[in-house]
């Protein structure tokens, strides 16, 4: 029986379901505003708002609707729910979309975070600056992502026009955690209620974009992955998740904290698809499609590296031994990811040295 998933958004991620789920035998229908979303060039896309009513009846007509951005409205993803089964459901979109319905989910579970405090006005913000202290940052509820919607509040004279700085929002003040290291980890969860997870991820940040991966992480002990585990086994079951969930983390020192989680398929698990047993990709879609899930197993030694605003020359990036290149087809600007590469290798070593030879030619190429 051949299904037919439909998903919201098109971009890059949709781009690589519709990759991995070609060998499954899938078809796809994808929605997305923009004609020239990545996925649209492998499979059918049609080309409206996301609660856009004919187009919200052709996912309507799918076996399965997921999605795979995570700004997608709520009122649609309920809407759809009752007409078709919706992996995951609107409940996780519906936290995963408020930074304090996020931490609120936490704190039930007894997973740590940094500590914070709702704001929705100077005086608000004047407030939690002098409970929490500086250094902090502010962050609106909603919508913000690499980076965006997030003033960091070093000095006192930082926080007058902070509220201004992010539209007025709604927001939390975060205090600013000294980590050591932010880690990922990525899971996926089957109607049945099997849980799978890859290893810990060690992710690097440029301007608030996601620039490196390391898998599986260097120097994590038994004890931190098995944290790991359980942090996003409770999310999971909390939120009778089905499908693929990510959650960012800070290390510090021996303790794990919580940063966000993304209700998909997630940019810090991409190296899954030529370092892993099963891609993330492939075991979102076998969740979502009610199949057996995939061993969750690194291969070895992996790296992934953004290629933001621009794709270097293939042929350098192809050069590298055990490198693979994911050119999104997206037209190049500043700060957006058009592509990545995943390299591996016999040691982490090897990997970081072939991963260093590919951000020299990201750098030399982007005058
Ligand atoms: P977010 O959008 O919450 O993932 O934040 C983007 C990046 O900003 C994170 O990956 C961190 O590098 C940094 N960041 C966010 N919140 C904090 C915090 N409370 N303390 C330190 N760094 C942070």
């Amino acid at each position: 029986m051949t299904l037919r998933i439909g998903v919201l958004g098109a971009g890059q991620l949709g781009w690589m379901l519709a990759l991995a789920g070609a060998p499954l035998g899938l078809r796809f229908r994808f929605v997305d505003p923009n004609p020239d979303a990545p996925a649209g060039r492998l499979a059918e896309l049609i080309v409206a708002d996301y609660e856009d009513p004919a187009a919200l009846d052709a996912l309507a007509e799918c076996d399965r609707v997921s999605y795979e951005f995570e700004s997608v409205p709520v009122a649609a993803v309920e809407a759809l729910g009752g007409r078709v089964l919706v992996c995951p459901g609107a409940r996780a979109l519906g936290v995963a979309q408020d930074r304090a319905l996020e931490k609120a989910a936490f704190a039930r579970l007894g997973i740590p975070t940094a500590e914070f405090l709702t704001v929705a006005s100077d005086p608000e913000l004047e407030r939690a600056c002098a409970s929490l202290g500086l250094p902090a940052v502010l962050k609106t509820r909603r919508l913000g992502y690499d980076g965006k919607g997030q003033v960091v509040l070093r000095r006192p004279q930082d926080i007058a026009g902070a509220f201004d700085a992010i539209g007025r929002a709604p927001a939390i003040l975060e205090r600013l955690v000294p980590f050591d290291r932010e880690l990922s980890v990525i899971a996926v969860r089957s109607e049945r209620g099997e849980i799978r997870s890859y290893g810990l991820t060690e992710n690097t940040h440029r301007d608030g974009i996601l620039h490196l991966s390391l898998a599986p992480a260097p120097n994590v002990t038994p004890a931190l992955e098995r944290r790991a585990g359980e942090i996003i086994g409770a999310l999971l079951e909390e939120l009778d998740y089905v499908g693929v969930l990510a959650l960012e983390l800070f290390q510090v020192g021996s303790d794990l904290l919580a940063n966000e989680m993304a209700p998909r398929v997630h940019n810090s698990g991409h190296w899954t698809i030529d370092g892993a047993r099963t891609s993330q990709f492939e075991n979102h879609l076998r969740a979502v499609c009610g199949l057996p899930l995939g061993a969750t197993d690194a291969l070895g030694p992996a790296g992934m590296l953004n290629l933001v605003g621009h794709v270097p020359p293939a042929r350098e990036l192809l050069a590298i031994e055990d490198a693979h290149l994911y050119d999104y087809g997206k037209a190049p600007r500043p700060r957006r990811k058009v592509g990545h590469l995943t390299v591996r290798g016999p040691t982490l070593e090897a990997v970081r040295n072939r991963l260093a030879v590919a951000e020299q030619s990201l750098a030399k190429s982007s005058g």
